[in-house]
Order: structure tokens, then sequence, then C-alpha cells
């Protein structure tokens, strides 16, 4: 009863997407014509990091010392009760992926221009295991990662999964969170990853823990590898 009342739950929320009215789903304004989920005037007040332009960034810094890293940004800042924060809750948990694509769509017009993509040959979403995308209905990063693909032509690679079930990072230190993530990820096909520049995405980057597990278990399947990341926003470090 309780799966048949969750399953009616995901269907609603997808009606609920179908039917959204043209709204700005960050500041609750109509949107005008030839705008998208997003208004100009939000879009243009989002709190840009502009961290791609900066080789030594605080995202740069989170991954110091960690093999096979070439570069890393995160675009915008994220802070609690925001616009921003409110709408990666909603594409998270509130079944709003169009919103998580549309997000992608301005990664990629963001970092296009600054040669940040440049060289990159695949664009690899941050997993996460199937009984919680059985529960959301869906990959969240999975989305920004097809929006970057849209507006980059990069194409998205799933060679990367979530090979066990990982508790929430909320809460935890650094020390805990590296355990926690230690182990999870793990690279199906890695041949076809062979001398590749793979670009990470996720949505909020905090301690790097989740990342680093990632670019850990590509450069164990594939040494020749080289990794970067791109995250939607970067929280302030713990
Ligand atoms: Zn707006």
């Amino acid at each position: 009863m309780k799966r048949l009342l969750r399953s009616i739950g995901v269907a609603a929320k997808g009606i609920a997407e179908v039917m959204a009215p043209d709204y700005c789903r960050l500041c609750g304004g109509h949107l005008a014509e030839g705008e998208r989920l997003i208004c100009n005037l939000c879009r243009i007040r989002l709190p840009a990091t502009d961290f791609h332009l900066i080789p030594d960034n605080a995202m740069t810094v989170r991954f110091a010392g960690e093999p096979g890293i070439v570069r890393a940004t995160a675009l915008f800042h994220y802070v609690r009760d925001t616009p921003l924060a409110l709408a990666i809750h909603d594409f998270k948990y509130n079944g709003v992926p169009s919103l998580a694509l549309e997000f992608g769509r301005e990664m990629g017009r963001r970092l296009l221009p600054t040669g940040f993509l440049s060289d990159v040959d695949l664009l690899m979403p941050v997993p996460v295991h199937f009984l919680k995308r059985m529960r959301r209905g869906y990959n969240q990063t999975d989305y920004l990662a097809r929006g970057l693909s849209e507006i980059s032509g990069i194409p998205v690679a799933g060679n990367l999964y979530a090979g066990r079930p990982h508790k929430t990072q909320t809460g935890r230190t650094l020390v805990q969170r590296e355990a926690n993530t230690a182990g999870v990820f793990a690279v199906r096909h890695p041949e076809t990853l062979a001398g590749h520049h793979v670009l990470l995405i996720d949505d909020v980057c905090t301690t790097g823990s989740t990342l680093k597990a990632c670019a850990r278990a590509l450069l164990a399947a594939r040494p020749d590898l080289r990794c970067s990341i791109a995250t939607l926003a970067a929280a302030p470090r713990l």
C-alpha cells in the first residue's frame, strides 16, 4: 500500500511538472516570452563565483593533492534559504527534474565561452544508488549533465555507478564523509574511457568527499584518465 501511494505521489509530481504554469521557479514571477523556468532577472542575480576564471579557486583548493584532477569549478555560491538553495532542493526532492536540466544549460552557457570545457571528452554525472533513484524517480545530476551536454555538445557517459548505498553526508565531519563514501563508486566498461578527459558533474560541493570518491574510482579503473570537476554550487567548507 505504502509503495502504491509512493508511486501515485511520483506520478502526481510528473503531472505537476507537465501542468506547471509559466512562472519563475526562483521568484514566482510570470515568465516573459522566451524565458524558460527561470526569469532573466533571477538568472542575472544568481550568485556567480567565476571560479572557472581563477586557476587557484576555492574549488581547486578542495581537490589539491588529489592525483589526476585537472581543474575544478562551481558556478554559484550555495547559501541556505536563498532562491538558488530552494531551487536545488526542488529539483532534488520535489520532482522537478526539468529545473536541473535548465540549470545544466545555464552551466553550459557560462562555461562554454571560458575554455573550461576545452579538451573535455565526456560528462560524467555523480551517480546515486539505484534504490535512491527509484525512490526519487530520477537522478538530478543526470539532468544537470544533459543540460550541459545540450549546450556544449559533449556526450554524457554513464560508466560511473554507486555499487552500494551510502548514508547522507549531512552532519558528518570531513573524515566521516570520506569514510562514508569510500568504495561506494565503481566503473563499468572502463576500456571505453581510455585516455579520456572526464568532467564530473554534481549539484552541490561541500567538502568534495563524494567527488573525490568518484575521481578515485575512475582513476583506479583507468589510470590514464584525466578528471575535472564542475558543480552547480559550492557550499562553504565545513
Ligand atoms: Zn525570477
